[in-house]
């Protein structure tokens, strides 16, 4: 802390870590010999940047660009693009660690990596957001590459910016890399359902907890934070399981469809017309719009899939779904639930897939988009889609063992952060103190 002063978040996302190691560290010394707590904890790399542009009006700007590189044992550091005003070091940190582990648990050769710009990208015009992009990859380009450092997008970014990245990495440095970004437009060098990966991962990932006990998503109610990427196909996957997902959100307030969120709407209202989601009562007027986002938390149903941002299920809001009899928790966002929050639902035996095994699918997915790349090769739909499938079933497997193993039976926080840490540290163990 007194290293990393005023990054809550990072202190947060490590303390989640290391408490969870507790069990590893008694059982294998090796891991305190080699250091690798301390090692492991701080980047490889944080740049910073200037990033400046001017709007349509003729006024320049500057932003603040970041890349944190912080893990390469595996393989080169792989990790999202956020644009986002609440973007500074700790959130980028916070992300860039945890993703070292997420990366570890899809059983991909993936580092951990992450980056992105306090930039807001609400309410700007298409040309704005190109001109941003470019000076933003200006300078990332210096420090990216197909072996080096494979972003992807984020909050903020999706294939637009990824385009508008690869088009200016493309310029700067001549040549066609296809496998220098994920989450590329599939007509150049994106795998098919790259788009689909999170969101569906996330279900494939809480269908099998649900399996274990005998359940399913079939004839369940089912809330979805976020109107986003993860959102979107989280929803789309939950309903073609035979889910009723009530509600969703933005980032002023959530909509409750009692009879089920058509999805038509939401996609066209976020994804074309870039509007917010209070429009979907205009179109079913049956449906409520409230303010304010924590309030979706208060509706009843029986699985809870946050996909909008960190900390969005607090204490409280953990508290009032475990009251209203919420059986599974699915986090397809980065740490939407504070520490207190996962207590809480461990604490009455809620089932609960962390994000770094729940929402894995979608940096898997890249990794997949980087193997065709490399081979100049592009699978279909469905194969992808089934190796998808597979690396949810297997991330499951791994971490309920591993918590087993480890004492903690049935605790997949534990049991992910375990499976996920012990790869990356025997590759630090054997590649030296470096
Ligand atoms: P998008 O930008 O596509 O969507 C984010 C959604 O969350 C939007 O609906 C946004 O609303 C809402 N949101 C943003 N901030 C807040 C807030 N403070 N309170 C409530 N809602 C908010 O992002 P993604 O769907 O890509 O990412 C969502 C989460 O999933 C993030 O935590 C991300 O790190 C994580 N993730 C994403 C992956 C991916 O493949 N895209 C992979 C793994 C994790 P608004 O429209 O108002 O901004």
């Amino acid at each position: 802390i007194a290293r990393n002063p005023n990054e809550s978040e990072f202190h947060q996302a490590v303390k989640e870590i290391f408490d969870s190691l507790v069990p590893v560290f008694a059982k294998e010394p090796k891991y305190m010999k080699h250091g690798v707590l301390e090692r492991i904890s701080e980047p490889e790399r944080l740049i910073t940047f200037r990033v400046p542009w001017v709007d349509d009006n003729g006024k320049v700007h500057v932003n603040r660009g970041f890349r944190v590189q912080f893990n390469s044992n595996i393989g080169p550091y792989k990790g999202g693009i956020r644009f986002h005003p609440s973007v500074n070091a700790s959130i980028i940190k916070f992300l860039g660690f945890e993703q070292i582990f997420k990366n570890s648990l899809t059983g991909q050769p993936i580092g951990g990596g992450k980056g992105g710009s306090d930039f807001d990208p609400k309410g700007r015009s298409d040309n704005e957001i190109m001109r941003f992009t470019q000076s933003f990859m200006t300078e990332l380009c210096k420090y990216i590459g197909p072996d080096v450092d494979v972003p992807a997008g984020d909050i903020g970014v999706g294939a637009r910016e990824v385009g508008y990245m690869f088009g200016q990495y493309k310029k700067i440095r001549g040549g066609y890399e296809a496998g220098v970004l994920t989450g590329k437009g599939i007509g150049y060098g994106g795998s098919l359902a790259r788009t689909e990966a999170t969101g569906y991962g996330t279900v494939y990932f809480v269908e099998e907890m649900l399996k274990d006990q005998g359940l399913g998503f079939a004839g369940s109610t089912v809330i979805v934070s976020g109107s986003g990427n993860v959102s979107t196909y989280a929803i789309q996957k939950a309903q073609s399981f035979g889910a009723k997902v009530v509600a969703c959100s933005d980032s002023n307030g959530y909509i409750y469809d009692k009879e089920g969120i058509n999805l038509d709407t939401v996609k066209r209202i976020k994804e074309v017309e870039r509007k917010r989601i209070s429009e979907y009562v205009n179109e079913h007027p049956h449906a409520e719009y409230h303010e304010g986002c924590s309030g979706i938390w208060s509706i009843p149903c029986d699985i809870a899939l946050p996909c909008a941002t960190q900390n969005e299920i607090d204490e409280l809001a953990a508290q009032i779904l475990v009251d209203n009899g919420v059986r599974a928790v699915g986090e397809g966002a980065n740490m939407p639930s504070t520490l207190k929050a996962i207590d809480i639902f461990l604490n009455n035996n809620i089932l609960f897939g962390p994000a770094k095994a729940a929402n894995a699918g979608g940096v898997a997915v890249s990794s997949l988009e980087m193997a065709q790349n490399s081979m100049r090769l592009s699978w279909t739909f469905e194969e992808v889609d089934a190796k998808l499938h597979e690396i949810m079933k297997n991330i499951y497997r791994n971490s309920v063992k591993a918590a087993e193993n480890y004492g903690h039976p049935g605790n997949l926080v534990v049991g992910a952060n375990i499976a996920g840490f012990i790869k990356v540290a025997d590759a630090m163990i054997a590649q030296g103190v470096i």
